[in-house]
């Protein structure tokens, strides 16, 4: 009997993830706040199959195979039968919190509470659940069809079965997993890129070598690719200088600090591809 999924958010992460998991055969329900949310992440996901399908790696039966087993619901209610919920809505604290407390007095006493979350510390998350032990991570990355890794993150009081889900889940729909022991903020992933991000940072603002090249030697020299400065723009300066800015908080360690330059970028609206321009121009000529 296929095994039953509750996504709750069906923006970017949420369809992404209900779509990998409703293609490796999970029952899927999504559940998002407003019909006009459900119906963006619903055509998100049927233009993702479909181009899987237009590229020959997946049977046309088999995307919309995938496509019914997705419902869709407004209702939170619709999470009581699920094996695992993942959680993938804004990234603020108190409104995962709620989310977490009114799920655990809806979801079966067997069921694992996963967090999609990619700073936000598993154990606050799973405090507000009478469930601590079987509240866990699962940090997927964008695009989910795309990315071939997941996260797992331990809170204080994640169970090794708990961990054995999450990682179940994710080997299902083909992901490899890394497990972080301890829910550090920046996890793994996030504290490499902000410490190799300000590093290149720090080499091209005080002259040592240019944008270009210290790119060039990221991807040249470690078989990266992409630099870590081309990097800083695609996924936003600010998302960055936020994320280090949190790590910074919360270990002291001065290796976080926000870069000048990547405070200055910040301040005049230098954010990378979204904006134009970041260490690189991306406006039309
Ligand atoms: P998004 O803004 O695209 O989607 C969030 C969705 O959650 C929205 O559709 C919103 O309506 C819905 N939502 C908010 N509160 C809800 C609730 N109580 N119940 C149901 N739905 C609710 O966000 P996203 O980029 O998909 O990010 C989701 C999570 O994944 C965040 O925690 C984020 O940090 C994490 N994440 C994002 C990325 C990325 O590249 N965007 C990568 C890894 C992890």
């Amino acid at each position: 009997m296929a095994r039953k999924l509750a996504v709750i958010g069906a923006g970017l992460m949420g369809s992404g993830i209900a779509q990998v998991a409703a293609v490796a055969g999970w029952d899927v329900v999504v559940r998002d706040i407003t019909d006009a949310a459900l119906s963006r992440g619903r055509d998100a996901i049927g233009a993702s199959l479909g181009r899987f399908v237009a590229k020959g790696t997946l049977a046309e039966a088999d995307a919309e195979a995938a496509m019914g087993r997705i419902a869709t619901t407004t209702e939170l209610e619709a999470a009581g039968d699920a094996d695992l919920v993942v959680e993938a809505v804004f990234e603020r604290l108190e409104v995962k919190r709620e989310l977490f407390a009114a799920l655990d007095g809806i979801v079966r006493d067997d069921a694992v509470l996963a967090t999609n979350t990619s700073a936000l510390p598993i154990t606050s998350i799973a405090a507000a659940t009478e469930r601590p032990e079987r509240v866990v991570g699962t940090h997927f990355f964008s695009p989910v069809p795309m990315m071939p890794l997941c996260e797992l993150v331990r809170g204080l009081r994640t169970s090794d079965e708990a961990l054995a889900t999450a990682r179940e889940f994710a080997e299902s729909t083909g992901k490899t997993c890394v497990v972080v022991n301890r829910d550090v903020a920046g996890f793994v992933t996030t504290r490499l890129i902000t410490a190799l991000v300000n590093e290149a940072v720090r080499l091209h603002e005080s002259g040592v070598a240019s944008a270009e090249d210290i790119d060039a030697a990221c991807r040249l020299g470690f078989g990266h690719a992409m630099g870590p400065l081309a990097t800083a723009d695609l996924t936003g300066v600010d998302v960055l200088m936020h994320a280090t800015e949190n790590i910074y908080a919360e270990c002291r360690d001065e290796k976080f600090a926000p870069p000048e330059l990547m405070r200055r970028m910040v301040d005049a609206g230098e954010l990378g591809r979204k904006s134009g321009r970041g260490f690189y121009s991306y406006e039309e000529r």
